[in-house]
């Protein structure tokens, strides 16, 4: 078989990506045809995007969006706004998506989007701009019944009613079923903000069942204060009854042995626009959060900040990853080695993903469910999927990242055997 050519680096994502998917066919001796598409997104769309600046200026922007595999249905996964994003950062997301969906059991496939950016130095006027021009480009490339986007890292509901607009009027009726992530004003479901962060709960809460492992009281710390960490503080506390004591955030960490008041940090970041500088916390390096004697550890932000550097000195019992790729492949080892219970980003943040299928599936029926229905759904489907991976574990005598892998590879290659693709 000929082999696409590949350019290796140490912290490539997508390398990382590929490694995972390998070391998972390796031990299910999958077919080589199956496991060499798997390796490569299907397709991938790379643009241009000219916007008119508040100075005057127009400056040039580029753009992804990167369909990974449709077998199981439309490809499904947030945009990114990043300054550091590259087309292989968007490959390896568009490669977790296709097998967090394949882990929830969705009818969807993977993909991801992102855009090189810095939304912290753009006018709301920019981002708009930005938006509906990745619609006018992408716009043909993305469809409710091919690839649905959603919001990710600084993306947020707003961006997502600009380009449900902007696509929309090229289609010349609103197609609210385009993104995900909406406003609920504009077909948006109850119970999507907090999707991310209440899945991993309901995954940290059945972890420690099967762990034997008590949560009241117990202390966890949070790595990124964003949508899904801020959650996590006010979901972890208010579900499960424990004690945040430390949070980070891009400009610093703070530290509160007797724990934050969700409400308090919250207003705090509101009013200054940081963790930081929180009255009566500690200010403590951003490594040494991953030092603390905390239950759980949240990592929820960007990939890579569980390294080999820090993974030794961590005493967390369970890892809830609710970033995507956040333990780099040595990190996850030293881990695992060390006894923690590490929940797999594919799993434990894929309570967003399923609250966007519940969204597509009401926007479809342009009919709505409370929020009590979403909760208790997709309590069910995380509980679910947790323990279909917890059990693949046990059975196959591996570990949990693989578990997921697992089962995930096994319904994406059934459906790529079905439809005759290999
Ligand atoms: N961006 C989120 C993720 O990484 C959600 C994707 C979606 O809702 O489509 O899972």
């Amino acid at each position: 078989m000929l082999e696409k050519p590949e350019v290796r680096s140490e912290h490539n994502p997508f390398t990382n990506a590929q490694n995972q998917l390998d070391e998972a066919a390796s031990y299910l001796k999958l077919d080589p045809a199956i496991h060499q598409l798997l390796r490569w997104p299907l397709r991938e769309l790379h643009i241009t995007m000219p916007v008119k600046m508040d100075n005057g200026t127009t400056r040039i922007f580029h753009g992804f969006r990167v369909q990974y595999n449709d077998a199981c249905g439309p490809c499904k996964g947030g945009i990114r706004f990043h300054p550091d994003e590259t087309i292989d950062t968007v490959r390896a997301l568009a490669a977790w998506m296709t097998w967090k969906t394949a882990v929830m059991n969705l009818p969807l496939g993977g993909g991801k989007g992102g855009v090189i950016c810095n939304p912290k130095k753009m006018s709301a006027g920019e981002l708009e701009r930005l938006s509906r021009a990745y619609i006018r480009q992408a716009g043909s490339f993305v469809g409710p019944e091919k690839d649905v986007p959603a919001p990710d890292v600084y993306t947020n509901p707003q961006i997502m009613a600009w380009m449900a607009d902007e696509y929309s009027i090229l289609q010349g009726r609103n197609v609210f079923g385009i993104m995900t992530g909406k406003p609920v004003a504009l077909g948006g479901s109850a119970g999507r903000n907090d999707a991310t962060a209440r899945g991993g709960i309901f995954c940290v809460r059945e972890a420690a069942r099967v762990n034997g492992i008590e949560l009241h009281g117990a202390a966890a710390a949070i790595q990124g204060y964003g949508n899904s960490g801020s959650y996590a503080h006010k979901l972890a506390a208010e579900i499960l009854g424990m004690k945040i004591v430390a949070v980070s955030d891009s400009k610093g960490t703070v530290f509160k042995p007797d724990g934050f008041l969700y409400e308090d940090l919250m207003a705090h970041k509101k009013r200054t626009g940081s963790v930081t500088g929180f009255p009566g916390a500690e200010q403590i390096s951003d490594e040494a959060l991953f030092e603390l004697d905390v239950t759980v550890i949240f990592p929820a932000a960007l990939e890579g900040v569980i390294n080999r550097n820090n993974a030794p000195h961590i005493k967390a019992k369970i890892i809830a990853e609710l970033a995507n790729g956040p333990a780099t492949p040595e990190a996850d080892l030293i881990l695992r080695n060390n006894g923690s219970y590490v929940i797999p980003d594919l799993l434990c943040n894929a309570g967003g993903v399923t609250v966007s299928y519940f969204e597509m599936v009401q926007n479809s029926y342009v009919y709505y469910w409370d929020e009590e229905k979403i909760h208790h759904r997709l309590e069910k489907k995380m509980t679910a999927a947790f323990h279909q991976v917890h059990r693949t574990a046990g059975q196959h005598d591996v570990h949990n990242r693989m578990a997921a892998y697992i089962v995930a590879i096994e319904r994406v290659a059934e459906a790529m055997r079905l439809r005759g693709w290999v």
